[in-house]
């Protein structure tokens, strides 16, 4: 990547060339999306009409949610939600509640959905929205008070034909089933597709739930194939065991990796033999952390990301891999699991040290994809089997891989700015067909 590439471009670049670049601005997750996306802008000659379009999202609304807590004190809570695109159909992406949401990082996360979408050719245009809130330090009531409320914020703009949330960090298949029930009794007749990711027995998808894990490995799979390189022996290192980086590790250790690391945000393990991923996965629901599992030595998290593996897998959150570490690393393929966990700045190291990006809009497409089946059944009210589920989820994320490194081959560019194209120009394309209306 050239560290002026963004300069000349029809649309005002804020960004600062790589080189003078703060560790503030590497981090700002806006920056990297808009820095990425003016790349590809470029490389594909787009439209500079269509570019000012697709660089910023269409529509931002910001709530301020009063809650009544368990104490009888009133909270306001602050949320998001922005719908980058409704392009190619409805706008979908995934809700997060964290401490550390903010406007900037909920526009990226909403652009990212529309590339992801795109990059697998599914109808749905991008969406995010968070919460500025600490889950873990909430209780259920207020958690359903604040996520009823922030519902009923949204509900003139959600819907299953105009913006279709999920979950995402801090959220999870109750949080799903509390925004359906509210959104139902606001339209006065159950709306299952309103959301996705929600449980079973209420309209959601089997193999959701592990969807974006079952993706990571797929592509991985795919992965070693292009490289030459067997299962037997691939070690793997994950970071973060939520949703992602757990499922991920226990499809793969089914498949015949070697799972050599697992960090969290509270410790690390490794064991250079392998951990025994439902071995940890029992020890953690029995004691509500990895540490003190046997089965591996504790290690320091940060460091733990940096040994030798053959492929990394950050499936936690943003800014993982910066210009702090990525010349520590020495994985051969960094598959990402989380979204934007990788700097712009760090990109420039690993293309230099010959490190195999799957990127995130493709790697953890797992996820939205089977979200997309899961809105389908719904809409049907015909429920298919898991298999049926997680063959689907392969073909799709087996011939996205392909096609972004057919692409990347085609244009001589690395795999990210190649998925980021292929998903430009898909939306482009329908942005013009759809034409502007005035
Ligand atoms: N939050 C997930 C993601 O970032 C899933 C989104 C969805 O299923 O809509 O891809």
């Amino acid at each position: 990547m050239s560290a002026t590439a963004s300069t000349a471009q029809p649309t005002t670049s804020e960004q600062k060339p790589l080189q003078t670049m703060t560790l503030e601005q590497e981090t700002n997750p806006w920056e990297a999306q808009a820095f990425r996306f003016d790349l590809a802008a470029k490389k594909l000659n787009l439209d500079p009409g269509i570019w000012k379009v697709l660089r910023y999202p269409q529509r931002e609304i910001i709530v301020h949610i009063p809650v009544a807590m368990d104490d009888g004190s009133i909270e306001v809570f602050t949320g998001y939600r922005v719908q980058h695109s409704i392009s190619r159909g409805p706008a979908k992406g995934g809700i997060r509640y964290s401490p550390d949401v903010s406007l900037d990082e909920v526009r990226a996360l909403a652009s990212w959905m529309t590339w992801k979408c795109a990059v697998v050719n599914i109808p749905f245009g991008g969406a995010k929205g968070g919460v500025i809130c600490d889950p873990k330090k909430m209780s259920q009531g207020e958690l359903e008070r604040m996520t009823r409320r922030y519902t009923a914020e949204l509900i003139e703009f959600i819907g299953p034909e105009k913006d279709v949330p999920a979950p995402d960090m801090g959220t999870d298949e109750q949080t799903m089933a509390w925004i359906m029930d509210t959104y139902s009794m606001h339209m006065r007749q159950t709306v299952t597709s309103v959301v996705t990711g929600k449980p079973v027995s209420i309209g959601g998808s089997r193999g959701r739930r592990e969807a974006t894990g079952r993706g990571i490995s797929v592509v991985c799979d795919s992965a070693l194939k292009y490289l030459n390189m067997p299962v037997e022996g691939c070690r793997v290192i994950v970071q973060g065991f939520g949703n992602v980086g757990s499922n991920a590790a226990k499809l793969l250790h089914e498949k015949g990796y070697t799972i050599i690391g697992i960090t969290e945000f509270d410790g690390a393990l490794y064991n250079a033999n392998g951990i025994d991923i439902p071995s940890l996965t029992s020890h953690r629901k029995r004691a509500g952390t990895i540490n003190g599992f046997s089965g591996g030595e504790a290690v320091d998290k940060d460091e733990l990301i940096t040994r030798e593996c053959e492929i990394l897998i950050p499936a936690a959150t943003e800014n993982v891999i910066t210009s702090k570490n990525a010349a520590q690393l020495k994985c051969r393929i960094l598959c990402e699991g989380a979204n934007g966990p990788t700097t712009v700045v760090a990109d420039d190291i690993l293309a230099e040290k010959g490190i195999f990006v799957i990127p995130d809009i493709l790697a953890n497409a797992g996820g939205v994809t089977t979200s997309y089946f899961e809105w389908v059944q719904d809409r049907m009210g015909y429920f298919w089997t898991e298999k049926e589920v997680n063959d689907r989820l392969d073909t799709i994320m087996t011939a996205s891989f392909d096609d972004v490194v057919a692409y990347a081959t085609a244009h001589s560019v690395n795999n990210r700015i190649a998925a980021y194209m292929l998903a430009i120009d898909r939306v482009a394309y329908t942005t013009k067909q759809r034409g502007i209306y005035a």
